[in-house]
């Protein structure tokens, strides 16, 4: 099954496969959990079954068999899969025993190696996350791209092209993942929120809250996090809604920095509607950006991202929220925006 908001991309990917154009290295980008990995998954599946992605021949047998994400107790260069002509290569552990955060050299040069060798069916290596890769591992890696070789696709995964050099976006054919709030994805949310769960959100709010991430909404789900979440959430706009009702902040105390996550999410998302001129799935947060100004929105949102960039040091959490709440709560109907100040005028 392709998932409803990998369509677009996957319909590019076999646009390239029936023109023939399939490139030596393809770059499929996207935010972290939209996906990268399973659509590159689908679409290898699509290069190697004869029969429409079966399930059952020999080549979808061991695709799925394959867990390259799996975090290994030990180092490894490269990880082969069970399809015999096809590797990966990520980030693996460190001496440490913790996991590197970045791609080494010496793990593309053995990628690089082994997709080098002749082979008569089609050879495959996934990097992920090409992001990853130091500055020596990517100049390797782009001595390959350069002498390109018949029959070998290569697969590069990136949360942020932007961090590739120019010289290897060049010879990547690339596909983007767009975030999604389309209705199907919003179906495919509701039927994987458990069933206990499922009455208690709003799957088309839920993946607003998640910035259009449904792996991510559902990961939001697990634990008590999200109702947490929610808890915030509410309170927060209740808030905005109530002006002149005294500020109950007892339930962010020791969230500081979780509730003002939340707010730049509300904010964001207030923004957002409010820019495209629609409505969304929180009725208060429509009724808030409908009265306040989109400049102090924006000023807001300034503020609230210092004082989460603050949080490393050591400020005073409670008074920094309860500066932003003061200005918060009065957002529909601010004459002039307030100069936020903090203790050790840190904002
Ligand atoms: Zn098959």
């Amino acid at each position: 099954m392709i998932l409803p908001w990998h369509q677009n991309a996957f319909a590019k990917l076999t646009q390239m496969l029936e023109q023939s154009h399939l490139p030596q290295a393809l770059l499929i980008t996207g935010t972290e959990k939209i996906g990268k990995f399973e659509l590159a998954e689908r679409f290898i599946q699509t290069l190697l079954c004869k029969n429409d992605s079966c399930g059952d021949c020999r080549h979808c047998r061991q695709l799925a068999k394959d867990n390259p994400r799996e975090v290994l107790d030990q180092n490894v260069l490269v990880r082969r899969s069970h399809y015999p002509n096809m590797i990966f290569c990520r980030t693996e552990l460190r001496e440490s025993g913790k996991e590197s955060k970045e791609i080494r050299v010496d793990q593309i040069r053995a990628f690089c190696d082994i997709l080098n060798k002749t082979a008569d069916e089609l050879q495959i290596g996934v990097i992920f996350y090409a992001d990853q890769m130091n500055v020596s591992a990517a100049n390797s890696l782009l001595k390959t791209l350069e002498e390109p070789r018949e029959n070998t696709l290569i697969i590069l995964l990136a949360h942020n092209a932007s961090a590739l050099p120019a010289t290897i976006l060049s010879r990547c054919q690339s596909v983007h993942i767009r975030p999604t709030f389309d209705s199907e994805s919003v179906e495919w949310l509701s039927n994987h929120i458990d069933r206990e769960k499922r009455s208690d959100f709003d799957s088309a709010q839920l993946l607003e809250s998640a910035h259009g991430i449904p792996f991510r909404a559902v990961e939001k789900l697990q634990g008590d996090y999200f109702l947490q979440f929610q808890g915030w959430q509410n309170h927060l706009l209740e808030m905005a809604m109530n002006p002149a009702k005294t500020i109950e902040t007892e339930m962010f105390e020791g969230h500081e920095l979780e509730t003002l996550v939340c707010l730049q999410q509300l904010i964001t998302e207030g923004i957002r509607l409010k820019l495209l001129k629609t409505q969304g799935a929180l009725l208060e947060l429509n009724k808030v950006v409908n009265k306040a100004s989109s400049d102090n929105l924006f000023r807001l949102l300034d503020d609230i991202s210092r004082a989460i960039s603050l949080a490393q040091s050591p400020v005073n959490m409670a008074l920094l929220l309860d500066n932003v709440l003061i200005v918060w709560s009065h957002i529909t109907h601010l004459k002039q925006y307030p100069a936020i100040t903090s203790p050790q005028e840190a904002l």
